[in-house]
Order: structure tokens, then sequence, then C-alpha cells
């Protein structure tokens, strides 16, 4: 298991248990009209055209790299700014390149358009077939409860490597449009996660356990949703993404590590001994 991604993919295979993880049920809201026309920028309707056409023949998109500026941009609310076909289109080649490269979470800066909207799945299915969170690419243990494992001596074992600390969770494909999270209490779990914008490393970033999940879908409707574990950490770090922020920001900077070195040494969930070694504070 040398590489970080297929770490990630096995956050999935590790946890039966956590397809209740996505608590709350969703809540539908009222319907904003995107799509009436009256909004569309053509200009950027023209250039988000033109990144489709020159795509590849595979239907993907490049991947933006940190040091582009846009990256580090507030992104614009999105208001209906492109036509609706411009749009969809958008969205399925933004998916298509987020499950190749492979993540879970691809947010439009990072395909080099300044609005704020992204695109996330993440599944707990099989196993070699992993991906990527843009922030695709978290992984990693941490903290306090996430120990908790290691608190009760008498556990079952099998019951225990069940029971990953990270929680992931089936987050099925949403299109998160206006994107915004308030913490629910003050539980916070640090774990390695990665970007698709910083390919080949990743580091220990502490993140809010639970949040409310508020975004708009690609029909305007709106929609809040408790989200808890890996699924919350995905839809955090591809908000933060729209106001011009990456992971790196707030990690641990003596947890970065190449995705082969991760593999290599620091694969346990939980990242207490990669603190120790490394020298941060979880
Ligand atoms: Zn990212």
């Amino acid at each position: 298991m040398r590489c970080a991604r297929v770490w990630l993919r096995l956050w999935g295979t590790n946890s039966p248990c956590d397809a209740s993880l996505i608590v709350g049920g969703m809540q539908r809201g009222k319907k904003t009209m995107f799509f009436q026309g009256k909004h569309v920028d053509k200009k950027l309707n023209r250039e988000v055209e033109r990144l489709l056409k020159s795509s590849r023949s595979d239907g993907l998109l490049p991947i933006v790299a940190a040091g582009d500026p846009v990256l580090r941009q507030q992104s614009m609310k999105y208001t209906g700014q492109l036509s609706e076909k411009t749009l969809k289109k958008l969205i399925a080649a933004m998916r298509t390149t987020m499950l190749e490269a492979p993540g879970v979470g691809l947010a439009g800066p990072q395909v080099g358009i300044p609005l704020a909207f992204a695109v996330v799945e993440d599944h707990v299915d099989s196993g070699d077939d992993y991906g990527d969170v843009d922030a695709g690419d978290d992984f990693g243990g941490d903290d306090d409860e996430a120990m908790g494992s290691d608190s009760d001596p008498t556990s079952d074992s099998d019951e225990m490597e069940a029971e990953d600390p990270r929680e992931f969770a089936e987050f099925p494909f949403h299109t998160i449009i206006n994107p915004h999270y308030e913490p629910l209490g003050s539980e916070t779990r640090s774990f390695y996660e990665g970007c698709l914008s910083v390919p080949g490393f990743q580091a220990v970033r502490r993140r809010w356990l639970d949040v409310n999940a508020t975004w708009q879908d690609e029909d305007g409707v709106e929609h809040s949703e408790r989200l808890r574990g890996w699924p919350a950490r995905i839809f955090q770090h591809e908000t933060d993404h729209l106001s011009g922020e990456l992971y790196i920001d707030k990690a641990e900077i003596r947890s970065l590590s190449s995705d082969d070195n991760l593999g290599e040494y620091w694969w346990e969930p939980v990242p207490a001994e990669a603190a120790k070694t490394l020298g941060f504070t979880l």
C-alpha cells in the first residue's frame, strides 16, 4: 500500500457501518430561477464553452495547480452567469475529471472558473477502484476521540477495524452551488488530507466533525443537510476553495508528506505516530 490514493479508497472499504453518518434528513427549500437567462454573463459563458471545447478528447479538464491566482480569489456567487446548457456540460466535465483524477471533490476555481460551486462524490464500496478528494485526497488519522479504539482493550479487533475513526460514509454525487457550512458543536478531527491542486503531497488538517451544510443544486433548489465525518471534511474542503483557501493554509505544516511516504510511514488512520516523529501537535 504505497499510494496514498489507495489509502483514500480504503477509507471507504473499511467503513461498512458508516452509511448512517450523513445524519439528518435533507431539507429542500425554495427554488431560485437560475435559468431565466437574464443573468447570463455572455463573456464568461463563452470562456467556459471554449474551455469545454479545448478539453481533452476523453473529456477531461486540466486541473489548475497551486500558484495560479484563480485559486486565491473569492469566487463569485453563482446567480445564473452560465446558460443552463453550459452549466450542465461544465458540471458533467468536472465530474468526469474528478472521478478520473481520482478525487472526491472538485471546485470551480480548480478548473479555472471563479464561480462558487463544486462537485463532490465519494463511495464506500469496493477496494481497488479508488478515488481522490480533491480533497479527495484526504486521509489520515487524528485526535482525541479518534483514538477511542485504543482506549478499550477489550474491544473485538474486527469491530475496531470496522470503525475507522475517519468515519467514511456514502456521499452521493452532488453539485454544490453557493455552499456554506456552520459547525455543529465544537468537536474536531485531524487527519491527513490532500488536494488535486497540490498534487503529490498531503498534510494533517483539523476540521469540524459535524457541520450544517447548505447549498443550491443545479436547478437552483436550496438544500440543508447535517454532515458528519468524511463527507463533512469533503464539504469543508471544497467550500473553502471558493473563498480562495487551500487546505495547506491551516494544515500542520510539519506533517507534510509525499504520497509515497504517506503510504510507507503514515498509513495509520490516526496520525499519532506521525505527530510524534515529524514533530507536530494533534
Ligand atoms: Zn482541493
